[in-house]
């Protein structure tokens, strides 16, 4: 990339080979080959598959534009470990696409500070990339490890299993009209708003959940980032069974309570995206293995059963709940 100010390498050096970003050691990463090479070059131990996942940001279309760099950096990191999350996998490494229409110091500065602290939490290298000039665009890739054959698939729920969500959900959509008005968590004068905000722009990527969910036998699980009811239906589909759930045993926070109306606030937490919380199933026998908080503070909550009516969600009185239908009760 031309950036004319500063050339590539220089930008690369600058703010993304940082040791802080760039040399954290986690448990499988001290054979890694990561920034400066053609290609990044790693080890996978021989019982170990390696779980993979993109995702792309569009400013303007994934986020608005002129927002903070630093919650940028965080939430596109979150969000792509929020997969790995899902599939019971440990973070490995992962890798930036970066797209810029012009280079600011300031702002790369604060993105990748945002990236490196998260990456630092969880002990995930940024290993390589690519740097091009365009309209504001990332893509990261993410890398994961875990035990051969057991990743958690959306394909293993089975009739009789529970349906469980990890943390709260809602709180990222009850923030939503927010964010695109351009109001941040550092800004915002009301303290439910402002908790809301922070779920949306620091959303906490269930890692150690989603590896707890795998060796506690879970059955399938997926990140939820396009609500419930949506989310909850890949599941059905992918596992060929049906759900009932109790409404109003979907978790949601005090502030989602206290910033919106009953109604609403039920709504979000049933449909709402963008919290990046776990949907899993477990077989009913484990459910006394199934502690209220796990050791990290995450909460789970049972919301429900699968049952063998394929491909539906509907509550205990046999109402159907789709995302649709949700809006007429
Ligand atoms: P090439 O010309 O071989 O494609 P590049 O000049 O694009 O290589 O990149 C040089 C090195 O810098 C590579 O190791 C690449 O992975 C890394 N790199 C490029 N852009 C980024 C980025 N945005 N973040 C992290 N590493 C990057
Ligand atoms: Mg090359």
């Amino acid at each position: 990339m031309a950036t004319g100010v500063m050339g590539e390498f220089e930008l690369i050096k600058r703010y993304f080979a940082r040791p802080e970003i760039a040399q954290i050691q986690g448990q499988y990463t001290s054979s890694i080959l990561g920034i400066g090479d053609d290609c990044a070059l790693f080890d996978i131990p021989p019982d170990m598959q390696l779980a993979q996942s993109l995702d792309t940001l569009v400013e303007g279309v994934h986020f608005p534009g002129e927002c903070d760099p630093f919650a940028l950096g965080y939430r596109a990191l979150a969000v792509s470990l929020s997969d790995l999350a899902a599939m019971g996998a440990e973070p490995h490494s992962f890798t930036l696409g970066l797209t810029l229409p012009r280079v600011s110091e300031l702002w790369l500065k604060e993105f990748s500070e945002g990236l490196a602290q998260l990456a630092q939490r969880f002990k995930i290298p940024l290993i390589g990339g690519d740097t091009t000039k365009g309209p504001l665009t990332l893509s990261l890739q993410v890398q994961g490890l875990v035990p051969k054959g057991q990743a958690l698939l959306r394909s293993g729920a089975r009739p009789g299993d529970l349906i469980c969500i990890t943390g709260t959900l809602g709180d990222a959509a009850g923030a939503l009209p927010s964010v695109l008005s351009g109001e941040t968590p550092e800004t915002c004068g009301d303290e439910s708003l402002k908790y809301l905000l922070h779920r949306y722009w620091y959303p906490s990527p269930r890692l150690f959940a989603g590896q707890w969910l795998r060796q506690a036998g879970a059955t399938s699980a997926l990140d939820i980032s396009d609500g419930l009811l949506g989310d909850l239906g890949h599941i059905l589909e992918a596992s060929n069974v049906g759900a009932e759930i109790e409404p109003d045993l979907v978790p949601r926070s005090a502030a989602l309570d206290r910033y919106h109306d009953q109604d609403t606030a039920l709504t979000l937490a049933l449909t709402g995206g963008d919290d990046y919380e776990l949907c899993f199933t477990i077989p009913r026998q484990l459910a006394q293995t199934l502690p209220a908080k796990l050791s990290d503070g995450c909460r789970i909550t049972c919301i429900g059963q699968i049952n063998d009516e394929s491909g539906i969600v509907r509550d205990p009185q046999g109402n159907l709940l789709s995302k649709k239908a949700y809006t007429h009760f």
